[in-house]
């Protein structure tokens, strides 16, 4: 008898199933007592063969399965070799509104010294030239962007200039469309994001303040969607108390403005926003049950059409290894800086939005350098190490391990630290569920949603009926 390799594995009891994860994310069901009987030697012959497939107990003459395991890892932990291409810009951090959960990344609308001049556009037109690559992609963020149409006219023409692919997306409001504005969204490369926080009594409550502005805004959805189309104008709810009561209205809302896709994200109150909302930034269980409520309902909406979570769709392109990793509070490791970041209204550089806004309520310094200056290498090492689950005691151990992310900044904002137990996290908390969710159904082999998992993997309406995504060959 020859002897067996056994590499890293996990697992998790689904069901009355037991799903065995490899260190790169291949998995399979398996009987109860299976991690016992891997480590015991005690396998039945269709597990022995299952296990060898997944690469995780196999004949020591096989070693190019070990080769062929670390290869696989060794690409999984390499930076992107993209380049730095997806650039967040802040270049007014004035606004004309003052939501209620957003107060710390705004200035009023008349105060002075938080627009970009002359100098800041040249520090970063030099910026764009260090860029390799040829395509970029710029978001105007803020503030309220479109109070400068000048300089968001002067940064497309840069960014137009020096690369083949453009695109830019305009963070707005909404709450005016200006001649000079029009004319900037009639181009084919700029996009518009908006948030629709629910029907017109809570986007008064939560931004306007007021039924007359919020009556506004929806009549320049309207009047943008009349003019450009819907693939023009993306949306994104932040959920307060009122609409996680009531999944199924916002959902609806955004079917009857006509999105195929809804973006459901759990708020990261900051600063006084914090103090504001308490208990229900800390409210985890709340939040799961409001998001479970909305997949479920989501998945029938789906019987007759195609209508996408964008987040749930994320989970399942990383467990189904589709290669879509953009997401930057959602990877492991995470190589902050190595395709993405944000640039503040006074020049600083943040690995990420969050890290900006926590860095501005003075909770901790996460701005990683200066347009024009330096990066703090030190500091960009320090938080990249801590931006890999890999390394994590808990996640460690975790049958998710090789789907998951990982989200420093959100620990840092809830707990004030980044060693929490993982498993205590908001966001260990909120991802198992997602997880546990989908595996259920995988387990289960609960066509409806299998269904509609194709659907959001192949981003069609009519995918092909390709159920072998989902198990090993034993199981189809
Ligand atoms: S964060 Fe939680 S779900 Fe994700 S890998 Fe870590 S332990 Fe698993």
């Amino acid at each position: 008898m020859t002897d067996k390799l056994t590499t890293p594995f996990r697992f998790r009891e689904i069901g009355s199933r037991t799903l065995v994860s490899n260190e790169v994310g291949d998995y399979g069901f398996f009987e109860a007592g299976i991690a016992g009987r891997i480590l015991g030697n005690d396998l039945l012959k269709d597990e022995e063969t299952r296990l060898s497939d997944l690469l995780i107990k196999f004949d020591e003459t096989e070693h190019w399965k070990l080769l062929a395991l670390a290869k696989r890892v060794k690409d999984r932990l390499s930076r992107t070799k993209q380049g730095l291409s997806y650039i967040i810009i802040i270049p007014t951090l004035r606004c004309d509104l003052s939501c209620t959960y957003c107060q710390v990344s705004r200035a009023p609308l008349h105060a002075k010294g938080f627009d970009w001049d002359e100098e800041k556009l040249s520090r970063f037109s030099n910026f764009l030239d260090g860029l390799q690559g040829d395509k970029v992609k710029i978001e105007f963020q803020g503030g309220e962007p479109t109070l400068r149409p000048d300089l968001i006219k002067q940064i497309i023409s840069m960014g137009e200039e020096r690369f083949p692919e453009s695109e830019f997306v305009i963070c707005t409001n909404l709450m005016s469309v200006t001649k000079e504005m029009a004319e900037i969204y009639r181009r084919p490369n700029v996009y518009i994001s908006t948030s629709i926080d629910g029907p017109e009594d809570v986007m008064a409550s939560n931004r306007t303040h007021n039924q007359k502005s919020a009556k506004q805004f929806f009549e320049n959805f309207k009047h943008i969607k009349y003019c450009y189309g819907i693939h023009k104008v993306s949306a994104l709810p932040t959920i307060t108390e009122e609409m996680l009561r009531d999944p199924k209205a916002l959902i609806d809302l955004y079917l009857s403005l006509g999105f195929s896709s809804i973006f459901l994200r759990p708020v990261n109150y900051m600063g006084f926003a914090r103090k504001t909302f308490k208990e229900l930034s800390k409210d985890v269980a709340k939040w799961n049950q409001f998001y479970r409520e909305a997949i479920e309902y989501i998945v029938q909406i789906n019987k007759d059409t195609f209508f996408e979570e964008f987040y749930f769709s994320l989970v399942l392109k990383n467990i189904f290894q589709i290669d879509d990793h953009g997401f930057v509070d959602f990877r492991s490791p995470n190589f902050f800086l190595s395709d993405y970041c944000v640039i503040d209204f006074d020049g600083r550089i943040y690995p990420s939005d969050e890290a900006r806004m926590l860095s501005r309520t003075g909770h901790v310094d996460l701005s990683l350098g200066e347009m024009g200056g330096p990066i703090d290498k030190e500091k960009l090492r320090n938080l990249n190490w801590h931006s890999m689950n890999q390394v994590d005691s808990d996640c460690l151990h975790c049958a998710y391990m090789p789907f998951c992310g990982v989200d420093m900044i959100d620990d840092l904002s809830r707990y004030n630290r980044i060693d929490s137990p993982k498993l205590d996290t908001w966001f260990c908390m909120r991802h198992m569920m997602i997880f546990d969710l989908i595996f259920e159904k995988v387990a289960s082999k609960d066509i409806e949603w299998l269904d509609v998992f194709l659907k959001w993997v192949y981003r069609k309406i009519d995918p092909p009926k390709t159920y072998e995504l989902f198990y090993d060959k034993a199981e189809i």
